[in-house]
């Protein structure tokens, strides 16, 4: 209750801290802006108040090329410059070779799942007050492997699109921020994952749990415990794969984290 009180504060007070801005693939552009209707790439853009002013908070997705872009309001188009970030090569060795290579039974389930996290990634909830001061979900070691371009077993693969949190099976995790719980399974890759919906765009994803304590529609508070580390799915070890979506983008977590 307190929290949400706090986040009520936060909303009306316009005191919202903004992620860290880095106009690169897998990045975040912060432009101003004159509306709160906005859109990139055909689908609408987080548009935050900061000390009376707005500003659109842009996902740029990691298969953006580096160039102008631009954002589309009612008075015309915004350009913001993208520019280039080369992210390096990672081998990994999966086990279980069904993970990299699937069966033809498994296909029909990877794609259900799929749409399943399209639906998630693609919703924009406006009557929730965004809060992207994110609190890191588990306490562990935090790797620097998003965005790396995956060669699993000899075979290239999508890039990492999220954070990797080493941390032992059963290790509490926690939400960065208050939101609705949009879809929640046992997926083929990303084992059991939970994904929250944080208003306007704004999506985090939990892969790999061992158990899961919310379901679809659930309503949770910042900081309230979802599940637990596991190593479900495709993984190599025990740990948290953490991802963040704006505007159906995958972006760097880093960006949302203060630095120390
Ligand atoms: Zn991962």
């Amino acid at each position: 209750m307190i929290r949400k009180l706090c986040l009520l504060l936060l909303a009306t007070n316009n005191v919202l801290a903004l992620p860290q801005q880095e106009s690169a693939p897998g990045g975040i552009a912060v432009v101003a802006v004159e509306t709160r209707d906005v859109t990139y790439d055909d689908k609408p853009v987080w548009v935050a108040e900061e000390e009376d002013r707005l500003y659109a908070v842009i996902g740029i997705p990691l298969s953006a090329k580096p160039g102008t872009h631009r954002l589309t309001t009612a008075k015309g188009s915004i350009p913001f410059s993208v520019t280039k970030k080369e992210y390096s090569v990672q081998r990994l060795t999966i086990e279980n070779k069904r993970k990299v290579n699937p069966l033809e039974q498994d296909l029909k389930r990877i794609r259900g799942e799929r749409r399943e996290m399209d639906t998630a990634f693609n919703r924009f909830t406006r009557d929730v007050a965004t809060d992207s001061a994110f609190v890191v979900p588990v306490d562990g070691i935090m790797s620097s492997s998003f965005g790396l371009r995956r060669i699993l077993n000899d075979q290239p693969r999508n890039p990492h699109s999220g954070m990797d949190i080493a941390a032992p099976e059963g290790a509490p995790v926690h939400t960065p921020a208050a939101g609705i719980v949009a879809a929640a399974g046992d997926y083929f890759f990303n084992g059991n994952t939970i994904l929250i919906d944080h208003g306007h765009g704004l999506i985090t994803m939990y892969c790999h749990l061992s158990t899961m304590d919310v379901k679809p529609g659930d309503w949770v508070d910042k900081e309230q415990l979802i599940g637990k580390v596991g190593q479900t799915g495709r993984v190599t070890g025990a740990h948290l794969h953490w991802g963040i979506s704006l505007n159906n983008a995958r972006v760097n977590p880093a960006l949302f984290i203060e630095s120390p």
